[in-house]
């Protein structure tokens, strides 16, 4: 327990390291249009909504190392995860200010389950499953963690939970501490706090923040329209997990198309090295 803890300590060091939060960057400089974030969420307390969520998070991934399923920091697939997140990171101020405060984690658990999930607060966990079945490129994995990390950005979760349709984090942590078939169990756990009550608009923003924090850290963003054919082409024998939370289709796709350019001049500007 105390190593578990001390491992995750040695985890957001690193981080901490890795991604320093920049400047925020010069209004007027592009990017994706998003509304105001919903109202309704200010009824939740953010910091209590993010210590449960950072509470779920060190349970969910000490789970996931009693089961020997986390991968560990030397991990190839672990570092190069973070290093693809980290680079989107410095970026994420622009949507939440809050974000400077959050001690984000980012973890692999080895599963077959395609998902991967961003708790309040920074808490990111890709499942091996959605790499591995995909044969995701790196703008590809840029675009889903990018599109989890906006989920939090934009507290899509303390809005639903100030609508009333999360209810009871503390007893979906407890049951990962309890429950028998772990590892599955964690990943439908992740869905069910974290995407599988988000609306429609909600996974809009999503796709198109996640979309600018890729390109402004010179990840493709038109690797989203390629992705999500593979997502609907993958669908059609058992649909993956994170598809049932992330309606895929036609409609999707254009959302991608038709918004690439507000964002590919800022991928352009930062492949040249910004
Ligand atoms: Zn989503």
């Amino acid at each position: 327990m105390n190593m578990m803890r001390g491992i995750a300590a040695t985890m957001v060091v690193a981080l901490a390291l890795a991604a320093p939060v920049s400047a925020r960057e010069p209004d007027g400089d592009g990017g994706v249009k998003v509304g105001r974030m919903s109202i309704l969420r200010n009824l939740v307390s953010e910091e209590g909504l993010e210590q449960q969520a950072g509470l779920q998070y060190d349970a969910l991934t000490r789970k996931a190392y009693q089961q020997q399923a986390l991968l560990g920091e030397n991990h190839p697939t672990t570092q190069r995860v973070r290093k693809i997140a980290g680079e989107l990171l410095p970026h994420a101020t622009k949507f939440n200010e809050r974000a400077k405060t959050w001690k984000w984690e980012i973890n692999v658990i080895n599963s077959p389950t395609v998902n991967a999930f961003c708790m309040p607060g920074g808490k990111i966990v890709v499942f091996t499953g959605i790499i591995d079945k995909l044969k995701m490129s790196d703008d590809e994995i840029a675009l889903v963690v990018g599109h989890e990390i906006a989920h939090a950005l934009r507290e899509h979760s303390r809005a639903r939970a100030a609508k009333g349709t999360i209810t009871n984090v503390g007893a979906i942590a407890v049951s990962i501490l309890t429950g028998s078939n772990a590892v599955g169990q964690l990943a439908s756990v992740g869905g069910d706090l974290l995407g599988r009550k988000f609306s429609r608009n909600d996974e809009t923003e999503a796709d198109l923040v996640g979309m600018e924090l890729a390109a402004r850290a010179a990840y493709d963003p038109r690797a989203g329209v390629g992705l999500w054919e593979k997502m609907s082409t993958f669908s059609k024998g058992a649909p993956p997990q994170w598809l049932s939370t992330h309606p895929s289709g036609a409609a999707r796709i254009q959302t991608f198309k038709d918004n690439i350019k507000d964002v590919i001049g800022l991928y352009e500007k930062a492949k040249n090295g910004g």
